[in-house]
């Protein structure tokens, strides 16, 4: 367990020292990130030979939290994209329909993550944040897209209402979904896909 103690703004973090793997490769005790000086790209953590850290740094974000953040943005699309979806698909049809529909949600995720906030209406409620995993800098439009792009994709299976394609889309959102419980990085599958995760405030 960690111990914190806060001091105004700083907080002083105790924990194990940096994890040293067997090809001599240090990763960040904090984050998970390969380092290569003693203080971490991505969330700031100053790496102490003494076993401790010094910093105010950013933890990574709980399941919990990115799956309320989720939950928050899907609700807030539903409506819109339903609509978007239904209106376009009446004049041009389905595809242009499906298409509109996406693009209205690529749009919403690039307004709000390819900026230094870093976070959607979602994230915003429940106090997280998404940066480049490896820089900890913000994502570039192209890396939303990427993220946003890989649920979308396997989310079409689902659009033909076939058993099979929903078994589908049941199956991969699933394993996308657990995925950050079993890595130390706590990434979903988009994550790893994106080169991204998530951190909390
Ligand atoms: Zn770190």
């Amino acid at each position: 367990m960690r111990k914190q103690r806060r001091t105004g703004s700083m907080s002083v973090v105790v924990t194990k020292g940096p994890r040293v793997e067997q090809t001599g490769e240090m990763y960040c005790p904090h984050c998970g990130t390969q380092v290569q000086s003693n203080r971490c790209n991505v969330c700031g953590t100053v790496i102490t030979t003494s076993n401790e850290e010094v910093s105010g740094a950013p933890e990574l974000s709980g399941w919990w939290r990115r799956v309320g953040a989720t939950l928050v943005d899907d609700i807030l699309l539903f409506i819109p994209t339903y609509v978007v979806i239904m209106v376009v698909t009446a004049i041009i049809g389905l595809v242009g329909g499906t298409i509109a529909g996406l693009l209205l949600q690529g749009a919403y995720m690039v307004r709000f993550l390819a900026r230094p906030a870093g976070q959607t209406i979602g994230n915003r409620l429940v106090d997280t944040y998404v940066r480049d995993a490896t820089t900890g800098q913000v994502l570039t439009s192209q890396q939303v897209l990427r993220r946003w792009g890989f649920v979308a994709v396997y989310s079409l299976f689902g659009i033909t209402g076939s058993m099979v394609g929903t078994s589908i889309v049941g199956a991969i959102g699933l394993v996308d979904c657990l995925y950050p419980l079993f890595n130390a990085r706590k990434q979903t599958l988009h994550d790893k896909f994106a080169g991204t995760i998530v951190l909390r405030k």
